[in-house]
């Protein structure tokens, strides 16, 4: 039983235990809709129930003389049982399938919004695809729980119940009969049907893993040529393609043996059902309509049974979509306002670090008692080796992050004690890699204040130096980017990002520059617009290019998570520490002909 259990059961391992309470609860306002369909579902498999019971009398009356009559009345009562059927089928899936595309809709946005909330580090260990998924397949196989699952469950149960009463009325014997044939019939061919379609699926797989190796090749053509690798590549292809085969050949083992297996066992059971059932009626126990009846009802328990197996794989397999739903709506985010959160007031920009030290959820502490000041209004870069902490300050500026101890101040108010978004909306960020929005140009920059007039967005475009290669676009500011518009360059998007940030005109700026390399051009044109988006704000930037440390009025020098030395250029270097011996480096490469970057 349990190995017939782990056959039928798709992902064994899964812990699928749901809060049906918690399932009804999302049901609950529906529960008009469900009534109604619930009232057609009971109808409906009566008729189902009433059909063979007429088409045996139907028979019957073909044995009796002058029959005409009573045939044309039966058949009439047939139709009308099959057209109320259907007409409650219809109610019934309608009012179903209404109620589920409405849980399906609620269940998405309350996932979503929670998602949403959710801190930077939970995104940080998820992957991007599997949280789509949840929202797209994970919500839909709730749905199928809540409405086609357990509908077609009660459905079943009723028709097997109902279908057993009247012929146990009709003939024990038969029925016992059919009782113990049915079963066999039924579940060996649902567990057939199950296996072939594991089968099928691991099949898919290896298949999948080929095209993979196929579609790698084919993007690193370049590579595969110049090394000339081709026969390596077509020997990988072989081995994925191999597998495939193989498991596509224990398909076809099963499939040969098992259909007409499974095929002989039903027409043999009809012979055997007519065996029995014939000696009834030889022995005077059961007229030839009743024969038929049982027959119909036979087919009808048969289908019922297996209905139910394959049920409860999908309901497992639902039940498990819904758990991960609901864990997801249960995750709480790690940076939360308190209850006592003050909303922050407009700042002057004071920021101070006291005796910070942190650690991310995995791994070592990365920031070590960090003290750091910044006044109202200054420039402070940071620079720093690769990995010494310089995002990890960014982070904890608008609470991506709590620092694990210590504290960090705006104007002497610690952040923790301040509601997240009065905080945030006083930042401006400037990443060093922006990725637009699949929309306009205009809607773009407008994301920085939704409620721009359009010549604000046209004036913050030009502080940003963006607006002349806008209107050079063939739809200037309605041009659509993102993934289906045009690609525009590293440089064009930052320079979109900053006028997205002028519009916003936070008091605080964390600027990230872009470490890819620009063009002079591009390169000037960003350093404009960010000497204009300075002025007047404290301003934190990350500098990995020798010209922009020089709009910093002080540089703060970190080292694994320490601040080693703070000053400003002249001071540094004549220091002679790590930053004068960044900044040789610095001007080595940037004399190198392919070294505008600096080390950062
Ligand atoms: P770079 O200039 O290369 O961007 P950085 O100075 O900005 O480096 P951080 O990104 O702050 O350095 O990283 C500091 C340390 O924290 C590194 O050792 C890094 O591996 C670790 N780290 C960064 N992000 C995470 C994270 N989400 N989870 C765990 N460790 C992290």
């Amino acid at each position: 039983m349990h190995r017939l259990a782990s056959l039928i059961r798709p992902n064994s391992g899964e812990d699928t235990r749901v809060d049906w309470r918690r399932l009804a609860r999302h049901i609950r306002p529906y529960a008009g809709y469900i009534l109604i369909a619930l009232v057609a579902m009971v109808l409906a498999t009566v008729m189902g129930l009433i059909y063979p019971l007429v088409t045996g009398d139907l028979i019957d009356s073909l044995l009796e003389p002058n029959s005409l009559d009573l045939l044309n009345q039966t058949t009439l009562l047939l139709l009308l049982v099959f057209l109320l059927r259907t007409v409650l089928g219809l109610i019934q899936s309608y009012a179903l399938g209404y109620v589920g595309e409405h849980i399906t809709f609620n269940l998405r946005l309350q996932l979503y919004e929670r998602l949403q909330q959710l801190s930077l580090s939970f995104f940080e260990q998820r992957r991007v695809g599997e949280l789509v998924s949840r929202l797209s397949s994970d919500v839909t196989m709730l749905r199928s729980i809540l409405t086609s699952n357990l509908s077609s469950l009660l459905e079943q149960l009723l028709t097997l119940g109902g279908a057993l009463l009247v012929m146990l009325s009709l003939n024990w014997r038969l029925s016992l009969f059919i009782l113990v044939l049915a079963p066999v019939v039924a579940v060996t061919g649902r567990v057939f049907g199950m296996w072939l379609r594991r089968y099928s699926r691991i099949i898919q797989d290896e298949l999948a893993s080929s095209t993979i190796v196929a579609e790698e090749v084919f993007q690193n053509i370049r590579v595969v040529k110049s090394f000339t690798r081709e026969p390596y590549e077509s020997q990988r292809y072989r081995g994925a393609n191999t597998k495939a085969l193989r498991a596509a050949i224990r398909l076809l083992q099963i499939r040969s043996v098992f259909s007409p297996l499974i095929s002989f066992l039903g027409l043999a059971s009809i012979g055997a059902f007519l065996w029995f059932g014939g000696q009834e009626v030889i022995a005077g126990r059961l007229g030839i309509g009743d024969l038929v009846t049982f027959m119909i009802y036979g087919q009808l328990i048969v289908g019922s049974i297996g209905g139910l197996v394959g049920l409860y794989a999908s309901l497992q397999q639902g039940l498990g979509g819904t758990k991960r739903v609901f864990d997801l709506i249960d995750e709480t985010p790690q940076v939360q306002d308190a209850s006592t959160a003050i909303p922050l007031p407009p700042v002057e920009g004071h920021i101070t670090f006291e005796n910070v030290s942190f650690h991310y959820a995995t791994g070592d502490e990365v920031l070590h008692g960090i003290n750091l000041e910044i006044t109202p209004g200054e420039v402070l870069a940071l620079v720093g080796p690769s990995g010494a902490g310089k995002s990890t300050i960014f982070n904890l500026i608008p609470r991506f992050y709590d620092p694990t101890s210590g504290r960090v101040c705006i104007d002497g108010i610690d952040l923790r004690t301040v509601q997240q978004e009065s905080l945030r909306a006083q930042i401006g960020i400037v990443p060093q890699e922006t990725l637009l929005f699949g929309g306009t140009i205009e809607e773009n920059i407008r994301y920085g204040r939704l409620d721009a007039a359009p010549e604000e967005v046209i004036d913050a475009a030009r502080a940003a130096n963006a607006h002349q290669f806008i209107t050079a676009l063939p739809d200037g500011y309605d041009t659509i980017v993102g993934e289906r518009g045009v690609k525009l360059s590293g440089g064009q998007r930052q320079r979109i990002a900053i006028a997205r940030t002028i519009l916003k005109d936070p008091r605080i700026l964390l600027l990230d520059e872009a470490t890819s390399s620009l063009d002079s051009e591009s390169e000037q044109a960003i350093q404009e617009a960010l000497t204009r988006l300075l002025v007047g704000r404290t301003t934190i930037m990350i500098a990995h290019r020798l010209s922009t440390v020089r709009i910093a009025h002080r540089i703060a020098v970190l080292d694994a998570g320490r601040i080693v030395e703070a000053g400003t250029h002249d001071e540094l270097m004549e220091h002679n520490g790590l930053y004068a011996k960044l900044y040789a480096l610095q001007f080595r490469e940037t004399l190198a002909p392919n070294g505008a970057t600096v080390a950062s």
